[in-house]
């Protein structure tokens, strides 16, 4: 009677004995729980013992029943076995109705795995409580936030180690509060759109998603996005006609980011997100490959074209994309964003207002460079660079006057580097003026070894290639005076080559360099002539006293069958002009006898190129000097 007065009687709600709170019975026959329960005290008499239990679980049911907060018994798979009013009110449903389901699937635990997972072991009873954030739905079908509590019920009148106790807290208001607060941290207040904070943890949780999941592509693409010119805007229409730009531009993006996103089965749009001032990006998450990205980066551009009307001022802008996408396995949020970047740099320098694909290609040479770049100044130190000679032969006699000075990195990691891979990047970041220091050192020491080694005959002159920042940033003619001292060349046996576009508009500080240099006795040729502005007006005031023709003419000497009359006329006139005007003239990249022949007969002084010889090593050249210098 006892097991019926608790479990098998309807309580106030009529519900049946087997679905409500559980029995006595079913208690006290778990073999567990009798073994490891302790045994009652030995003073209290078997009905008193009946009459306080019955007594304890009326107790129970009443507070069950009243709580406030929801709460349901479930067993050990799982199952309600009892709801409180509480819960049917948070959920929307009679209690009753809710025994025998699943509290998984009540309370949304069974949707993340982790939870999950910690929530089968409490019902095993290898862990005492789970605390978890979920959604509820309610029978209405709005939701609700809460704080589930999933704890092992102790021993008592409600069914000890067998059940187990589920307890909802409605979180709503914080919940809700929380979001509020994330959401104003997450988004741009200009644009509205998600912030730099938020991009990054959507590209994280993208990559990671992408790596473990089987059902998506498993690539991932991004158009990284600058306006171009943003900053004109900013400065002669104020950040007010900024700001409203930036969102009039963030419209467009959405658009084109649902449009195109919204394409394939079940997909939501892409994230569109302002990185910051006038930077946005479109994630591509599950790309299918370069085709889509590149179709979303032109609809970009596209959409971009149209003028923007902006409270009566209508205003054009173009941007710049950086376009990345490629498998998401092996791929960083960092690595992603660099990429981007540096597509989006050549895509400005490609001349704006395009998109440009990622090339794996372009970026290994960037890195080259960049590796290049900021190991230059160390290799000067640490001896890597050596210097070729090539013979500046006379087209008359066939016998080389003076040798040119060529420079070779051997890099330890790329070989032996030729000059154009690095004179440039030694020029932009400066290392030009110690290489350069080097390179004239080196070749005046080694024309000075030559004439001593050869007292006899004329001796050589050495040529040395100077760049324009040797002129502006060190002391050149100091340099030069400080060398030919130390070394002992004569300064007739140093010529310095410059290019045109070096010395055009010389004023100031170069010209009286090159004039100081001139006085000292050295020779100025002018190197590559006829590729800048060939002015040679303007030349003949200079100190110049070489031209040396650049090889395009000579390359323009055609054979026999196929002449280039022009170009043999050109050259024809520039040397009379040259010879008029006081110069002397040396053609380059002489390949050919019949070349070397016809700028013979033009009246060319002097040639150089593959005919005589390549750039050569230093002993190669003391060969040459004991042979007499004949060249041909
Ligand atoms: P450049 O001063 O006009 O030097 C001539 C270049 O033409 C050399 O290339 C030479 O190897 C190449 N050449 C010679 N004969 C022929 C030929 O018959 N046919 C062809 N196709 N090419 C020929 P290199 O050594 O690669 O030098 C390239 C450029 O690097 C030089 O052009 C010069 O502007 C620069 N450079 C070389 N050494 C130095 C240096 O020490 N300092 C500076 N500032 N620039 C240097
Ligand atoms: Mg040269
Ligand atoms: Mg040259």
């Amino acid at each position: 009677m006892r097991e019926r007065a608790v479990s098998g009687h309807p309580d106030s709600t009529g519900r049946t004995p087997g679905a409500t709170l559980p029995s006595v019975t079913e208690r006290e026959g778990s073999t567990n729980a009798s073994t490891s329960r302790p045994a009652p005290p030995s003073s209290c008499d078997a009905s008193a013992r009946c009459d306080d239990t019955a007594a304890s679980l009326g107790d129970y049911r009443a507070a069950f029943h009243t709580a406030s907060l929801p709460m349901a018994v479930l067993n050990r798979d799982g199952l309600v076995l009892a709801a409180n009013p509480a819960l049917g009110e948070l959920v929307g449903s009679d209690p009753d109705d809710l025994v025998a389901a699943t509290a998984a699937d009540l309370t949304d635990l069974g949707a993340d795995p982790r939870v999950w997972a910690a929530y089968r072991e409490v019902l095993c009873g290898r862990s005492d409580r789970l605390r978890s954030t979920r959604r509820v739905k309610r029978s209405d079908g709005s939701s609700v936030w809460v704080e589930v509590t999933v704890e092992a019920v102790a021993e008592g009148p409600l069914g000890g180690a067998e059940r187990v106790l589920l307890s909802l807290a409605d979180i709503s208001d914080r919940h809700d509060l929380l979001a509020r607060l994330r959401h104003l941290q997450m988004h741009d207040p200009v644009t509205r759109l998600p912030n730099r904070t938020l991009f990054f943890e959507r590209l994280t949780a993208a990559l990671e998603a992408a790596a473990f999941e089987r059902s998506g592509t498993g690539r991932i693409g991004l158009c990284y996005l600058d306006l171009d010119g943003f900053k004109a805007v900013n400065d002669t229409l104020g950040h007010r006609v900024g700001d409203r730009l930036l969102s009039a531009v963030a419209q467009r993006l959405t658009g084109c980011a649902e449009h195109t996103g919204e394409r394939g089965p079940g997909r939501a749009g892409h994230l569109v997100a302002r990185l910051g001032g006038d930077e946005f990006a479109l994630l591509v998450e599950d790309s299918t490959g370069t085709d889509q990205l590149a179709e979303l980066a032109q609809s970009v551009l596209d959409a971009l074209q149209r003028p923007f009307d902006l409270a009566g001022q209508r205003l054009s802008v173009s941007a710049s994309i950086g376009v990345v996408e490629r498998t998401a396995s092996g791929t960083t949020a960092t690595g992603l964003m660099q990429a981007a970047d540096t597509t989006l740099y050549w895509a400005k320098e490609d001349g704006k207002a395009r998109w440009t694909l990622f090339d794996p290609e372009r970026n290994a040479h960037r890195m080259t460079r960049q590796a290049l770049s900021s190991t230059l100044r160390p290799a000067v130190d640490r001896g890597e660079f050596t210097l070729e000679y090539q013979p500046l032969v006379g087209l008359g006699d066939g016998r080389a006057q003076g040798v040119e000075a060529l420079v070779r990195w051997r890099h330890p990691q790329f070989g032996v580097l030729s000059p154009n891979r690095f004179i440039a990047l030694a020029e932009e970041n400066g290392a030009i003026v110690e290489l350069g220091r080097w390179v004239l050192e080196r070749a005046c020491y080694q024309a000075r070894a030559w004439q001593l080694a050869h007292p006899g005959g004329e001796p050589l002159f050495v040529s040395v290639n100077v760049a324009v920042r040797q002129v502006w940033d060190s002391d050149l003619v100091a340099d030069v005076a400080g060398i030919l001292a130390e070394t002992g060349l004569p300064p007739q046996l140093l010529q310095l080559e410059l290019t045109e576009s070096a010395v055009m508009g010389s004023a100031g500080r170069p010209l009286q360099a090159l004039q100081a240099l001139s006085d000292m006795g050295v020779r100025i040729a002018i190197d590559d002539f006829g590729t800048g502005y060939s002015n040679l007006a303007y030349l003949s005031r200079l100190p110049v006293s070489v031209l040396k023709l650049d090889g395009s003419f000579v390359h323009g000497f055609r054979s026999q069958e196929h002449p280039n009359p022009a170009d043999e006329m050109i050259v024809e006139a520039l040397v009379a002009l040259a010879h008029r005007l006081g110069l002397t003239v040396t053609a380059e990249c002489v390949e050919s006898a019949e070349q070397a022949e016809r700028l013979r007969r033009i009246g060319c002084d002097t040639g150089q190129g593959w005919l005589y010889s390549r750039p050569v090593a230093p002993d190669l050249v003391e060969a040459l000097l004991d042979a007499g210098r004949a060249c041909s």
